[in-house]
């Protein structure tokens, strides 16, 4: 198998699939909104080139620690709208 087709049968159902997106959907309504309201200060604060109040790793520890299973490089792509869900 080609170096490409490789990369398109593992790596891009990878990609397609956003851990961020995943752990928000087991989440309940109230933790949803609070973890989106975290994800929002994050982005707002980049685009607006301003300190964030949270941090990614900040907030990928916290979701780790309450036994969900997410990298932070999967919640950066997610914040910074490099996953699939946009
Ligand atoms: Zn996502």
């Amino acid at each position: 198998m080609s170096d490409l087709l490789k990369a398109l049968e593992h790596e891009l159902p990878e990609l397609r699939k956003c851990k961020a997106r995943e752990v928000l959907r087991v989440l309940d309504e109230a933790e949803r909104a609070a973890v989106q309201r975290v994800i929002e200060n994050i982005r707002s604060a980049k685009e607006s080139n301003s300190t964030p109040e949270f941090s990614v790793a900040w907030l990928t520890k916290v979701l780790i620690k309450h036994g969900f299973q997410v990298s932070e490089s999967s919640m950066k792509r997610h914040i910074g709208r490099m996953c699939s869900c946009e």
